[in-house]
């Protein structure tokens, strides 16, 4: 993996964070807000922005343990 692909990522979680103005687009929460890939880094244009969903820590981890799915949105 190069920086340059990793750098891609981190520039595609803030602009997906900015467009979702660090809101949490389950919940609302305006806490604790992370980047989540919607389709997994191993398909390509996962560092596109449009990839990126903006979710609270909570619903972050109900979504990667499978109690949550995104689809449902
Ligand atoms: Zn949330
Ligand atoms: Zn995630």
């Amino acid at each position: 993996m190069s920086s340059k692909r990793s750098s891609a990522h981190i520039r595609a979680q803030k602009n997906g964070k900015i467009r979702d103005d660090y809101t949490c687009q389950i919940c609302g929460s305006k806490n604790d807000v992370e980047g989540h890939h919607i389709i997994d880094c191993q398909f390509s244009g996962a560092a596109a922005t449009d990839n990126i969903i903006s979710l609270c820590h909570h619903c972050h981890n109900l979504v990667h343990s499978g109690k949550l799915n995104l689809f449902k949105f």
